[in-house]
């Protein structure tokens, strides 16, 4: 897979040009409209500034929550031009639509090396539709197409499909790093390979199994997949969240990790909790005894040393989803356990993390610094490993 990639473009093929950039400025807002979170938006900055300093005009563009086709003034983008111009230390151009007249006569005002930022694409119902009359719109602010949103690289919307057809189209500096990363997790990892699954849901997860089944050493699996898992293995799980539907498909992924070889690392113990908050009554039990009116809100103390055990063995490790309900402190600890676990495989082994969840829990303690690379992709970097195209991707490869 190669990319059409935005470093092989010269400052003659990029100064004077109108850039359009589709970039993930999806950031977290409180009440006051306050930028609670600015890592994405940092994310974008070595792409803008090697566009600053190869004096292209720059235009960048996003969405932000779901106003679902409508303008809602809480999701103006307002705040986060404020914040981009602090960060980059450059006036940043506020619009107030992203496409039409009056938009494209007030670029008309951009200078080379100077940013502007189109109001929230979501405003349109045409871009989740990825409308060819919107894309062409979008296109023809600009004269060349950047794409840095890894994010939404799994959706073929108007921003990150549609525009590729009219615009000569590259990836920016962040889907660049992230297609790197992770194709390498899918190549050739550096063995052992292990992965450790945990989150809420099933669906998107089960696919990553199967399609890294013979490329990882161990998988360990906590969280909703391992109650499916444990089910069709004929257990009682009590409350713990489950999805039914996929009991079959379970099975058939433990068949089939047992044939190839892979080991597949379910939780020994559990903690659980009558109900789901800070101050339940919890118990520690056995995957096997779970009592019928319990949840399981976070692995054991006996699972945590299994796993530490396999991820402490790993020259590769990918993360995704928490084993445990993590926002609730008491049902925390065996989250943390495998953060710090991971911090501490620093220099000794490439670290991965995907999944907003995970990345989260890791900022909570301090240690996100200390993990090689944080995927920051959620739902596209999962497709990616389990082996789907992002059309946000198939655009801009070289022989599109
Ligand atoms: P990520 O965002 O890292 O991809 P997910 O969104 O898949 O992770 O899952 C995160 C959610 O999974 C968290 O809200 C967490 O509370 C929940 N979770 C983890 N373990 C359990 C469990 N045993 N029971 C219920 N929810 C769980
Ligand atoms: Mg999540």
């Amino acid at each position: 897979m190669s990319l059409k990639s935005l470093k092989n473009l010269t400052r003659e093929s990029l100064k004077g040009k109108r850039v359009i950039v589709r970039v993930d400025f999806n950031v977290p807002l409180n009440k006051k409209l306050e930028i609670t979170n600015d890592v994405r938006i940092k994310r974008a900055i070595p792409t803008i500034d090697f566009l600053v300093e190869n004096k292209a005009k720059i235009i960048l563009m996003s969405h932000l929550g779901r106003p679902k086709g409508q303008i809602v003034n809480d999701l103006r983008l307002t705040p986060i031009a404020k914040h981009l111009s602090m960060l980059t230390g450059k006036t940043v151009m506020n619009l107030e639509d992203c496409i039409g007249a009056s938009v494209d006569k007030e670029l008309h005002n951009l200078r080379d090396g100077e940013i502007a930022l189109l109001e929230n694409l979501r405003f349109h119902k045409e871009e989740e539709k990825n409308d060819p009359i919107f894309s062409k719109q979008l296109s023809s602010l600009a004269d060349i197409y950047v794409d840095d949103a890894f994010g939404t690289a799994h959706r073929a919307h108007a921003s990150t499909v549609g525009i590729a057809k009219f615009l000569p189209s590259y990836a920016g500096f962040l889907i660049e790093k992230e297609i790197n990363v992770l194709s390498k997790l899918l190549k050739n990892p550096e063995k052992p390979f292990v992965v450790i699954l945990g989150g809420a849901k099933v669906t998107g997860k089960i696919e990553v199994v199967q399609n890294l089944i013979h490329k990882a050493d161990s998988i360990l699996i906590s969280g909703g997949m391992s109650f499916t898992a444990l089910k069709a293995r004929g257990f009682n799980v009590g409350n713990s969240i489950i999805e039914d539907y996929d009991l079959e498909i379970v099975r058939k992924m433990l068949k089939n990790a047992e044939e190839k070889g892979t080991k597949i690392f379910l939780p020994i113990d559990f903690l659980v909790a009558k109900n789901i908050s800070p101050d339940a009554e919890t118990e520690m039990v056995k995957a096997d005894s779970i009592p019928e009116d319990s949840t399981a809100v976070d692995i054991g103390e006996e699972t945590i040393s299994l796993f530490k055990n396999q991820l402490r063995k790993a020259k590769t490790i990918f993360w995704n989803g928490p084993v445990g309900i993590f926002e609730i402190d008491q049902f925390a600890h065996g989250t943390n356990q495998i953060a710090i676990t991971l911090a501490e495989m620093e220099g000794k082994a490439i670290t991965v993390v995907g999944g907003g969840d995970s990345i989260t829990a890791l900022e909570k303690i301090g240690l996100s610094s200390s993990i090689s690379y944080l995927s920051t992709g959620g739902g596209a970097s999962l497709d990616f490993l389990g082996g789907s195209k992002l059309p946000g991707i198939e655009v801009l490869l070289e022989d599109n």
